[in-house]
């Protein structure tokens, strides 16, 4: 789940002055427990995703999935600044929806795309992350948003290493996005995380390198770029939350929570398997 730009503003100055939380190292093992916990929660929510299933199943397995492990659904009952507090364990968001949408039971079509944010706490510590799955076969058009939302992350993460800037995040995804002619959502930004799912800082996916505060080991960021087909503009929905694009346009969002150690960004939301497949190709890369 993203920051709202003006909640951002109660957590700065709740903060004092938007100062930024370094982890230490016992810190840093629960955020990496809880990285790994609601990755895996978010690919058996992938791997449900299909024609004729109602985000109402998904939204009911990931609640299933984070309380069994011992953990707390994140997202059931937040409410920043006197907003309804929101309803569910994840943010279902299909098609022109951005982020924040409520699940239902209406079954996803064959041809939609639909964006799953999630987070749950454990042991004190909160883990955040996000993906948009094709429901069936979608279109080209669907497919390269997707695709170029993922990049985005990528390049966003790649950012994350001492020395740099929180606005080389920024630039970098906004680049990313603006050369393939998507409009890169300005209203909802990534942030902080460690013990509360935002902390300082707000973390934009547009914005000029060499800029913002100064990144150092110990940091954990949730990255997580939307991008629309059409222009960035958003609305949101009367139910306080849904967050829909204003011309009505596809959009795309993904997520993860990273940590910045000396050596550079460290992915904390992936499973088991993803950071063993991970190790093999760095070996692989090593060794070529
Ligand atoms: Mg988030």
């Amino acid at each position: 789940m993203n920051s709202v730009t003006s909640a951002a503003n109660v957590f700065r100055f709740l903060l004092g002055k938007g100062m930024i939380i370094a982890k230490s190292q016992k810190d840093m093992e629960k955020m990496r427990a809880v990285g790994e916990l609601i990755a895996e929660v978010r690919e058996a929510l992938r791997a449900m995703v299909a024609p004729g299933v109602s985000t109402f199943e998904l939204n009911k397995a990931a609640e299933k999935m984070m309380r069994d492990a011992g953990s707390i659904p994140t997202f059931i009952g937040y409410a920043p600044h006197g907003m309804v507090p929101f309803p569910y364990a994840i943010c279902a968001s299909a098609n022109e929806q951005i982020v924040h949408g409520f699940s239902n039971e209406t079954p996803l079509n064959e041809g939609d795309i639909i964006s799953l944010d999630m987070a749950c706490t454990l042991d004190g510590f909160v883990g955040d992350t996000a993906i948009t799955v094709p429901v069936g076969n979608v279109s080209d058009e669907l497919k390269n948003l997707i695709r170029v939302t993922e990049e985005c992350l990528a390049l966003g993460i790649e950012q994350c290493r001492p020395n740099k800037r929180v606005g080389d995040i920024g630039a970098a995804i906004q680049e990313h996005a603006e050369s393939h002619g998507y409009g890169i959502v300005r209203d909802y930004t990534g942030h902080g995380i460690g013990r509360r799912m935002h902390e300082a800082p707000q973390i934009p996916n547009y914005g000029r390198a060499g800029t913002r505060e100064k990144i150092r080991a110990g940091y954990c960021f949730a990255i997580e770029p939307m991008l629309n087909v059409g222009t960035p503009e958003t609305k949101v929905l009367d139910d306080g939350w849904t967050v829909i694009t204003a011309d009505g346009k596809a959009s795309a969002h993904a997520e993860h929570t990273i940590a910045v150690t000396v050596e550079g960004p460290e992915i904390l939301t992936l499973t088991k398997e993803q950071k063993r497949a991970l190790t093999l190709e760095v070996a692989e890369i090593a060794s070529a």
